[in-house]
C-alpha cells in the first residue's frame, strides 16, 4: 500500500538514484547548461534524507516520523527549496509542495496517486511557465501524467505509477532532438538540439524510484 513508509522509501531511493547517476546528470547539464544538475540534486536529496533520519531517531521512529504521505512530501519540498540553488530547486520544491497538498490524508488510492502527479506538474508549470516541447522537465512530467491517467482507468495505483515512470523515461529520451526555449539551455538556441534535457532525465529517475519503492 502507498503509505508514509512508501513515500519515505521513494525519497531515499531517489537520493540513491541521483547519487548513482550524478555524473550522467552533470554531463548532460554540461552540454546544454552549467553542469551542476547532478550536484544540485545530490545535495538536495541528501539533505532530505538527513531530515528523515533525524525525525526517526528523535522519537524511535514512532511519534516523530511522518505518518502521512503528504508529511513526507512536504518535508521534501521545503528542504529542496532551501538547499537546491538553481532552477530545479524551486521547480521540484513546488512540485512536491503541490503533491503534498493532495496526499495529506490516510487513504492513498489510485485516484489520489493520479492527483498527486497532476498536482506536481501543475506546480512545475505554475512556477516555470514551460509548455510541452520546450525541452524541460515538463516533457517528462506531461506524458507521465497522461499515462497515469490512462492506466488508472483499468489498474491500481501501482499500475498508474509504473505507467508514469515508463512514459517519463520515454519523454526524457524524446527531448534529445528538441530545441530549448526555456531555462539556461535556451541560451544555446539551435545548438541545444542533440542532447537530452537533464531535468527531464532526473524526473524519469524520480518516478522510477517511486516504482522501486513499491517493494
Ligand atoms: P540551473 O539551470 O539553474 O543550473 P539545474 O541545472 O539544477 O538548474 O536544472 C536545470 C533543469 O531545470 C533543466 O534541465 C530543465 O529540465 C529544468 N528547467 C529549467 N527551466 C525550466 C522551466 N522554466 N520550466 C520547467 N523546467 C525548467
Ligand atoms: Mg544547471
Ligand atoms: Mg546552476
Amino acid at each position: 500500500t502507498l503509505d508514509a513508509d512508501w513515500a519515505e522509501r521513494w525519497i531515499r531511493r531517489t537520493a540513491d538514484a541521483v547519487a548513482d547517476r550524478r555524473d550522467e546528470l552533470t554531463a548532460l547539464d554540461r552540454e546544454i547548461g552549467d553542469g551542476d544538475h547532478g550536484e544540485n540534486l545530490v545535495r538536495g536529496f541528501r539533505a532530505v534524507v538527513a531530515k528523515l533520519d533525524a525525525r526517526r531517531s528523535e522519537a524511535d521512529g514512532s511519534v516523530g516520523s511522518p505518518r502521512l504521505v503528504g508529511d513526507v512530501l512536504k518535508l521534501t519540498a521545503t528542504t529542496l527549496m532551501s538547499t537546491v540553488g538553481g532552477a530545479s530547486g524551486p521547480l521540484y520544491g513546488t512540485a512536491f509542495l503541490r503533491a503534498a497538498k493532495v496526499t495529506g490524508h490516510e487513504a492513498i488510492d489510485t485516484r489520489t496517486i493520479v492527483a498527486m502527479l497532476e498536482s506536481a506538474l501543475d506546480g512545475i508549470t505554475a512556477r516555470g511557465k514551460a509548455e510541452p516541447g520546450e525541452k524541460t522537465m515538463v516533457d517528462a512530467w506531461t506524458p507521465a501524467v497522461e499515462a497515469a491517467e490512462r492506466a488508472a482507468g483499468e489498474g491500481d495505483e501501482a499500475d498508474a505509477l509504473r505507467a508514469a515512470a515508463a512514459a517519463a523515461d520515454a519523454g526524457a529520451t524524446a527531448t534529445i532532438p528538441l530545441v530549448a526555449t526555456k531555462g539556461r539551455a535556451s541560451y544555446l538556441g539551435e545548438r541545444s538540439a542533440g542532447h537530452e534535457d537533464p531535468g527531464a532525465r532526473s524526473t524519469a529517475l524520480l518516478l522510477a524510484a517511486a516504482v522501486s519503492a513499491l517493494d
